[in-house]
């Protein structure tokens, strides 16, 4: 019995494509994602909601309307930094939220193979501050650098499999009491 309500949604937009790095950009990477991990929860018979059709990515200034209505947001990204060296996952939310933040990374760093940065505040990284969390209360998951090869490369290797841990760590949090 499903007890809580789910939305994922792809940061970024048409209009807005995020950081460019290795041959992506970061709305191509984590649209792709949402359209995966939707694909798989819907698989385990999780009801969600997310930000656009299959291929869709509406601006985030509607995101993190939708967001706000959710017992579980997240908006999925991709870090950036000037050093192709830096690595890793991490999320960004409300204290409230950073228990299941930490779950989060731990199963995408597991998966990946990338280094774990761990949960983290609002004002954290390059992507703080925004109305998702500030506002909508959501997660922003920063999946992997797209700035790091490395880091690009296992994420195209693993992607599949990343969706499918995820939307099983996620089944499992929609049926919780609390
Ligand atoms: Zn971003």
């Amino acid at each position: 019995m499903q007890t809580r309500t789910l939305f994922i949604s792809a940061g970024h937009s048409d209009a807005d494509p995020g950081a460019v790095g290795n041959g992506y950009t970061e709305a191509d990477i984590v649209l792709e994602f949402r359209d995966l991990l939707a694909g798989a929860l819907r698989a385990r018979g999780v009801e969600f909601s997310k930000d656009g059709e299959p291929g869709q990515n509406l601006p985030l200034s509607k995101a993190w309307r939708l967001a706000a209505t959710q017992d579980i947001a997240l908006e999925f990204h991709c870090n950036a930094f000037r050093a192709a060296t830096a690595t890793g996952v991490e999320t960004l939310s409300w204290p409230g939220q950073m228990d299941l933040g930490g779950r989060i990374c731990n199963v995408i760093s597991e998966t990946l193979d990338i280094a774990n940065r761990g949960a983290k505040g609002e004002a954290s990284g390059q992507h703080s501050r925004l109305a998702f969390v500030s506002r909508g209360g959501g997660i922003i998951v920063e999946l992997f650098f797209i700035s790091n090869p490395q880091d690009v490369a296992r994420y195209q290797r693993w992607k599949l499999q990343l969706a499918e841990v995820l939307a099983e760590l996620l089944a499992e949090e929609v049926m919780c009491a609390d």
